[in-house]
């Protein structure tokens, strides 16, 4: 698990335990917002199952929390890249229903592990699919079939062999699926490709459920939803597309070290690559590249103070970012908490020329975690 760092740090020697007391930041996730964005991805398909992709840590939220407050929202089926996160997700399930698939494959040294945890491997070739058939043949399994990303999964003669040799036969086939390239550009032909190919696949195989789209796939519609759905991004940090009512779960809170007021000719931070025109209000806060404010992120992007805009200046630093108060409204104290990420995660992601998912999946370890609901 990621060290959650709220915890009061213990000094050899000493009797009682320090607390962080000075204003720190802190990552605040809201477990009510992931249950809700959860209910309206269920509500939106309302044929299919929803499973929830809760890889990298839950997307780098914390798989510890996020995975039980799915749970209780219903899930069932939960999707993860590592054993190791297999593990992690099965610790965080604890006595509570669910079914957790690993996308990395089989390998055969894993079997007794897979088995004890009630880990579900996601077969990606022939030879996987060969070794657990000669190793494991009773461990539930799922298989992947490559429709068109070349990523992983069976290729289209290995789909032919399995289908013709009937190899799946006295397996344990827990799901068939495959995943979509191009799901977020909506009017791409490799979508209807991969759906055709899939359909196709899943028709041979029609007694064991299928699974295809992610996020953006279920925005494509009822013929892309299967049985079962496979969203990531949409139950953390809104929908690839705008206005389909998902919420940002997350934000950053860091708070205000000094306020300084500059004058034409100052320079803020390394490099000095911005410098004031006019006499500035600036404030210094906690929060830098350590904690996933990409260094992509300075210079024109964006965080909020009081919901107000405040553009970040010059470069991020390891620990600090410099912010612009000119056309802020009202008061600013040392201690005063700014927001980076929140309801600006998609376009302070495309100012740093990246996407949301990257910018959570580095969020830093040394926040003070905090979660809501
Ligand atoms: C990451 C992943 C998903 C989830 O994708 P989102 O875009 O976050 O919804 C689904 N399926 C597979 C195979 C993945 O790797």
């Amino acid at each position: 698990m990621v060290p959650v760092r709220s915890s009061p740090i213990l000094i050899p020697g000493l009797k009682t335990a320090l607390t962080n007391i000075a204003p720190a930041p802190r990552l605040v996730v809201d477990l009510d917002i992931i249950r809700t964005n959860y209910r309206h991805l269920q509500a939106l398909t309302p044929g299919a199952e929803t499973a929830a992709v809760v890889k990298a840590n839950a997307y780098g939220l914390g798989a510890e929390q996020v995975v039980p407050a799915l749970a209780d929202a219903g899930c069932r089926q939960f999707f993860v890249a590592h054993t190791s996160e297999g593990l992690e997700a099965r610790q965080a399930l604890g006595d509570r229903p669910g079914e957790v698939f690993v996308f990395n494959g089989f390998w055969p040294a894993e079997t007794d592990t897979l088995h004890t945890a009630g880990l579900i491997p996601v077969i990606n070739d022939l030879g996987q699919l060969q070794q657990l058939r000669e190793h494991a043949p009773d461990l539930p399994c799922a298989i992947h079939f490559d429709t068109g990303m070349n990523r992983l999964g069976l290729d289209e003669r290995e789909t032919q062999r399995v289908l013709d040799e009937g190899l799946l036969d006295r397996l344990q086939v827990r799901q068939i699926m495959s995943h979509l390239a191009c799901a977020d550009e909506a009017d791409h032909a490799l979508n209807r490709q991969q759906l055709e190919r899939f359909k196709a696949i899943s028709g041979a195989l029609p007694d064991i459920p299928a699974s295809f789209a992610n996020s953006a796939g279920v925005l494509l519609g009822p013929d892309y939803q299967f049985d079962v759905t496979r969203p990531g991004l949409a139950l953390y940090a809104g929908a690839p597309a705008p206005g389909t009512g998902f919420d940002v779960c997350v934000r950053i809170e860091a708070p205000v070290l000094q306020v300084r007021m500059l004058q034409p000719g100052d320079s803020v931070g390394y490099g000095a690559t911005w410098t004031a025109d006019r006499p500035i209000r600036t404030a210094t806060i906690a929060a830098g590249y350590a904690d996933g404010i990409l260094r992509a992120c300075g210079e024109g992007g964006i965080a909020r103070l009081n919901g107000q805009l405040v553009p970040i200046l010059g470069r991020v630093s390891m620990d600090l970012i410099s912010v612009d108060l000119s056309d802020f409204q009202g008061e600013v104290h040392p201690g005063d908490y700014v927001h980076v990420l929140g309801a600006d995660l998609d376009a302070l992601s495309e100012h740093a020329g990246t996407i949301s998912y990257e910018l959570l999946v580095r969020l830093g370890l040394r926040f003070n975690r905090v979660y809501k609901g």
